[in-house]
């Protein structure tokens, strides 16, 4: 499978309960892990706790769940390390980047939705670029080696002010794959960011 040059392959799981859909589980992220770019997996699904081994044993370098799906996310973002993966914790468009303060010197991505989870396609929250830069501040503070990643309605119209706001990894679905040549809307959603890109299944 070609990649089109993309620095992580980000995989959207879907329950059909935290999100109306349902996507990939771990055995699409098992076939994925010798393509040769590390797989981010973005859990959109309820209790968590049952699923992020499952997760990593499949290869995932990075396993991200919601906060709005657990009462116990330091709990959960260690564990996750113990496993062995990179933790990621990831925040709705609704839910305000306080309830994640205590969060962020324990965390390896922190993943901004601007869109609501669950379709793709859907149109970037503008309203959710101060929250990013607030994002990126204070990780630089308590945790500069984590990744901010961006996930929702990224295309080049709006990658720039992501970047540009403080976001590290961009996660782009429909602005790559509904057009005819992937690796060249790639290559202009990196002109338009001047960031990494990530590829989202
Ligand atoms: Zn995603």
């Amino acid at each position: 499978m070609a990649t089109a040059g993309v620095d992580y392959l980000h995989v959207d799981v879907m329950d059909g309960v935290f999100v109306p859909n349902l996507a990939f589980g771990p055995g699409v992220v098992a076939g994925l892990r010798n393509i040769g770019v590390p797989i981010i997996a973005h859990l959109m699904v309820d209790c968590p706790e049952n699923h992020v081994a499952s997760f990593v044993d499949a290869g995932a370098h990075c396993v991200t769940f919601h906060l709005e799906t657990t009462a116990h996310p330091h709990r959960l973002l260690a564990e996750i390390r113990r496993l062995g993966a990179q933790a990621g914790l990831a925040l709705n468009p609704g839910t305000p980047l306080a309830l994640a303060t205590e969060l962020l010197s324990e965390l390896d991505l922190l993943l901004i939705m601007t869109v609501n989870p669950g379709f793709g396609g859907q149109s970037f929250i503008r309203s959710a670029l101060p929250k990013i830069k607030a994002a990126a501040e204070q990780l630089a503070a308590v945790n500069d080696a984590a990744l901010l990643e961006v996930d929702g309605g990224i295309s080049p119209a709006t990658a720039g002010s992501v970047w540009q706001a403080g976001a590290s990894v961009l996660a782009a679905g429909s602005s790559i794959f509904a057009e005819a040549d992937p690796a060249a809307a790639l290559a202009s959603l990196r002109t338009a960011a001047t960031a990494d890109t990530m590829l989202s299944g």
